[in-house]
């Protein structure tokens, strides 16, 4: 049976980014139960980093991770979050809630949102409001899942492709883990299984944290206008975004958070509805024929907050999960603090610079609110 110090079980940006760091103090195995790393939610995201996220916590691992995102993984891109009607108070919200990270953002009237977007629909269903982000970024998942794949083997580690994590043990002061072609005996365990973290969890005996998966609808379509160099456009409240895919085409969601099992998240009809019937309510847009539709799991712990830590009743057991709709944007600092929580190490200056502790990334939370 082949020992190594860390075995990451998943390929997703969350493993694989904190794999490449473990890299560095110990032989490091990513086993991934698909043929490739970002099969699922890190190769279905929107991918945009900004800071319209509700959670305090999420806005300072994002301001830590934009510090620390390097080209071509990441490039500067513009962001327009509107208002319709009714959402007023978000919009301001919003803006005080930016300043803290991001004080170049600027209040626009609906006639200056409209010079960025033409297509945006102000009167009746259009919008009242706007705020702009020149600084937000545009991320890019396959250049950043390739960039830390090359730093983990360039550090010595591996990963093990079509290699599903079917069993669980501790024995001694290891944990054995069974695939198909091998097993394996790890020091630690990191469960980065995205949407089937509990599951793994309890392949091992240990209480899930109530990891949900909620599954969201991406659609695109062509446009017979240029909307190259558009912002990311995202209502501030329930609605829909919009971000443009090259010159000609238009990447929508209409935000929904479908209830779903873990598994190959597919798009409903309904929701693929909803989308086109979102964007012709608030623009002057029409959908026409669709180029692709997907779907994909963002999954949360109960309190809607990201998860690093050990399991307070399993040793060598670190759950990395949780990661919701802002795995990407925080995935810089999160492979920091795994880093180090994982090695024993100080803890990152990027991550007490923007004030988040261990304490609030701990799997404890999660059990002492169970409790
Ligand atoms: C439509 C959509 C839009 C999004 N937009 C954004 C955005 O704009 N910005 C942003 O930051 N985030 C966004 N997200 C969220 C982001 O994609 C996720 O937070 C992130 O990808 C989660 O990464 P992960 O590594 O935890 O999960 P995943 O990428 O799902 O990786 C988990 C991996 O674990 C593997 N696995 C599971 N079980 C086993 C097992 N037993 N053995 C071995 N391997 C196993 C799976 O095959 C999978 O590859 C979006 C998500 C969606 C769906």
């Amino acid at each position: 049976m082949k020992q190594v110090d860390y075995l990451v079980i998943g390929a997703g940006i969350a493993g694989l980014s904190a794999a490449a760091r473990l890299a560095r103090h110990g032989e490091t195995l990513v086993c991934e139960a698909e043929d490739a790393p970002g099969v699922h939610s890190s190769g279905r995201s929107a991918a945009f980093a900004h800071f319209d996220m509700d959670a305090w916590l999420v806005r300072a691992l994002t301001a830590a991770s934009i510090a620390l995102f390097e080209a071509p993984g990441a490039q500067p891109h513009p962001a327009l979050f509107v208002a319709l009607s009714g959402q007023e108070d978000a919009l301001d919200r919003l803006e005080a809630n930016y300043r803290e990270w991001a004080p170049h953002v600027r209040r626009l009237s609906v006639a200056a949102a409209q010079e960025h977007v033409p297509v945006l629909r102000d009167g009746d269903g259009g919008i009242v409001g706007a705020l702009l982000d020149l600084q937000a970024r545009k991320l890019d998942a396959h250049a950043l899942l390739e960039a830390h794949r090359k730093a983990l083997v360039a550090a010595g580690g591996s990963v093990a492709a079509k290699a599903p994590v079917t069993a669980l043990r501790h024995e001694g002061e290891r944990w054995i883990v069974d695939t198909p072609g091998a097993s394996y005996a790890a020091r630690v365990v990191v469960n980065a299984a995205g949407a089937w973290a509990d599951t793994v969890a309890q392949m091992g005996g240990i209480a899930a944290l109530g990891i949900t998966p909620l599954r969201r609808t991406v659609i695109t379509f062509d446009v017979p206008i240029n909307v190259k160099g558009w912002p990311f456009t995202k209502t501030v409240g329930p609605g829909f975004y919009i971000e443009p895919e090259g010159s000609g085409r238009l990447l929508a969601s209409p935000m929904d958070e479908g209830e779903s099992a873990p598994c190959d998240a597919q798009p409903e009809e309904e929701d693929v509805a909803l989308a086109a019937w979102r964007v012709e309510e608030a623009t002057t847009l029409t959908v026409p024929r669709l180029a692709s539709k997907w779907a994909g799991l963002r999954s949360f712990a109960p309190d809607r907050l990201p998860v690093a830590g050990f399991d307070p009743s399993a040793p060598g057991f670190f759950w990395l999960a949780g990661q919701g709709g802002f795995g990407l944007q925080t995935s810089p600092a999160m492979a920091l603090a795994v880093e180090a929580l994982v090695t024993g190490g100080a803890w990152p200056e990027e991550l007490h610079a923007v004030g988040v502790t261990p304490q609030m990334l701990a799997a404890e939370r999660l059990r002492a609110r169970a409790g």
